[in-house]
């Protein structure tokens, strides 16, 4: 059972962890909270966006699209390793997922398989969408990968959360395939020696 962090805290931690952060806007504010909550907040998401080009896909998560309203996410993170805030709060990016995922995250026990949906994850988890078509083929450049593991780690320093608490999307809500190109089990091992 874990309060989110306040905004200001937020970029704090991320910045301490060594990331170089760019501030989109009204990003302190924006967010979906008038139409659910948003906490106690249980661990973090990793999403890729199925977009090229940093300037379009922070726009897209921004703003969102028909059907789907912005913010898609807290923190996107480029193919350069820079992580752009564009809201914070309550954001369309986990949908609905798996209770017993959720539980399995709460406890940090091994995940079981995600074949439920029926769980408000935007409520419970931080989440970075990261630059990448998706597609299997667009590389994942060091430096994003770097910035996926910092800032998954500095979330879970605050919350004194281990590396379990760090999912896919695709470990959440099925149907779903995000992150595609890298493997979650070694993103979180080297979260895990991050925090170690
Ligand atoms: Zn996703």
């Amino acid at each position: 059972m874990a309060s989110p962090m306040s905004a200001s805290r937020f970029l704090d931690v991320l910045r301490d962890e060594g990331i170089s952060v760019v501030q989109v806007g009204d990003w302190r504010t924006h967010n979906r909270n008038h139409v659910g909550p948003w906490g106690p907040v249980h661990g973090v998401m990793i999403h890729h966006t199925v977009t090229s080009g940093t300037a379009k896909t922070v726009r897209i998560c921004r703003d969102g699209y028909a059907g789907l309203p912005g913010p898609l996410c807290h923190g996107v993170i480029a193919k350069s390793g820079s992580l752009h805030l564009v809201g914070y709060g309550r954001a369309n990016h986990a949908g609905l997922g798996d209770d017993d995922v959720l539980r399995a995250v709460i406890a940090e026990t091994a995940l079981p398989p995600d074949n439920e949906s029926n769980t408000d994850g935007n409520r419970h988890f931080y989440g970075f969408e990261c630059e990448n078509l998706g597609d299997g083929q667009d590389p994942w450049p060091e430096a994003q990968l770097d910035t996926i593991e910092r800032a998954a780690a500095a979330v879970c320093r605050h919350h004194g959360w281990n590396s379990r608490s760090v999912i896919g999307h695709l470990e959440w809500q099925p149907g779903k395939i995000d992150p595609r190109g890298f493997s979650m089990n070694t993103m979180r091992a080297r979260i895990q020696d991050r925090l170690a």
